[in-house]
């Protein structure tokens, strides 16, 4: 039972959520309970000492493959499907993170080897069966797969990251490859901007405050920033506050935009529709703030405060120290 998580190499690391996956792989086991855990981690000018720091005595994994090449300086998922197969016949399993990475990959890949993805994974119940979510995350699906080999994105938010177990003396082994494969042809990177950054990174961070179109403006979404740099929270946005140009698309959170389980999610705002709570739902506290009473977010809320943000916000920013 050979696993295989692919994961990418940005900005210079790997993302935490490396081991939400590890966690989720360790559920999948053959009739003699055993699994063989591989990682491959795709990118360049890739920092080995970094990789070692992050993944070496876990027990749980047989072997880290890094694959350093220029060809994913910017990756796109032609390059990595074309990488990939070459390397899939040796594994039963394919694990991707449910995020843009993944969400890109998985197709591509399933189309070329004819095998049915299976996406957006939130548990494991045996080697065949998955759950996942479907109809923006409203409907929890159990699927058993008989494919030979399992194509998979995870929901890592789903998946605990602080069962990980390391052991000094345990040494997993790292290989190094920089073979030739076809790049693809058709299909050029060109440019990348990023038109606005977020203070934190929405998978990591333990409060997230989320605005909506009730912000009503740019300048309605800087009284949110001055409130998440008190309460060193990211920022979040629905797609309407995207659409209506308040903030760029790379805070949206949602169905078409990033999923996100933090300590707090504070909703500003937020009317909350069934594609904004698909991205939410997972989040362990929810605490919203609109004026209108019987708007959707408060069915989801552990707290509710009915009013006007534009009175509230500051009222909150004054007293938090
Ligand atoms: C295929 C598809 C995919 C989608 N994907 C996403 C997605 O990924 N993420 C996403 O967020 N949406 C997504 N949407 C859009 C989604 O359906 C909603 O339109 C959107 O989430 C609504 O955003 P909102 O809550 O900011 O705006 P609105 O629904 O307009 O809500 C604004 C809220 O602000 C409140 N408000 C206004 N003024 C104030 C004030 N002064 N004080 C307090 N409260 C106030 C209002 O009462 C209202 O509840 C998608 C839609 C489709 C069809």
């Amino acid at each position: 039972m050979n696993i295989l998580i692919c994961i990418e190499y940005k900005e210079l690391k790997i993302n935490n959520i490396i081991y939400n996956l590890i966690e989720s792989a360790k559920k999948i086991k053959n009739d003699k309970n055993e699994n063989n855990i591989y990682i491959l981690i795709i990118g360049y000018k890739i920092k080995k000492n970094f990789i070692k720091s992050k993944l070496d005595n876990i027990v749980n994994i047989k072997k880290v493959i890094i694959f350093n090449n220029i060809i994913f300086k910017n990756i796109i998922s032609e390059n990595v499907v074309n990488l990939l197969l070459n390397l899939y016949k040796k594994y039963n399993y394919l694990i991707f993170p449910s995020n843009h990475f993944g969400k890109n990959i998985l197709p591509r890949l399933a189309s070329k080897i004819d095998v049915s993805p299976i996406s957006d994974v939130i548990n494991i119940l045996n080697k065949n069966t998955f759950e996942k979510l479907i109809h923006s995350g409203n409907i929890k699906l159990t699927v058993k797969s008989y494919d030979p080999i399992k194509l998979l994105t995870i929901r890592f938010t789903n998946f605990s990251n602080i069962n990980i177990i390391k052991n000094t003396k345990y040494k997993v082994k790292f290989k190094y490859i920089n073979n030739n494969f076809d790049k693809f042809k058709k299909t050029k990177f060109i440019n990348i901007k990023e038109i606005e950054k977020n203070n934190l990174n929405l998978n990591n961070s333990k409060i997230i405050i989320g605005g909506g179109r009730g912000l009503k403006s740019i300048k309605g979404f800087e009284i949110l920033k001055i409130l998440a740099k008190k309460l060193n929270a990211a920022i979040g946005a629905t797609r309407s506050a995207v659409d209506a140009g308040y903030i760029s698309n790379n805070f949206q959170i949602g169905q078409s935009g990033k999923i996100i389980a933090p300590d707090i999610y504070m909703a500003i705002g937020i009317s909350g529709a069934i594609q904004h709570i698909a991205g939410i739902k997972d989040s362990k506290t929810i605490i919203s703030i609109n004026q209108d009473e019987e708007a959707p977010i408060f069915s989801i809320s552990d707290y509710g405060i009915i009013g006007d943000l534009f009175i509230l916000l500051p009222k909150l920013i004054k007293m938090i120290k």
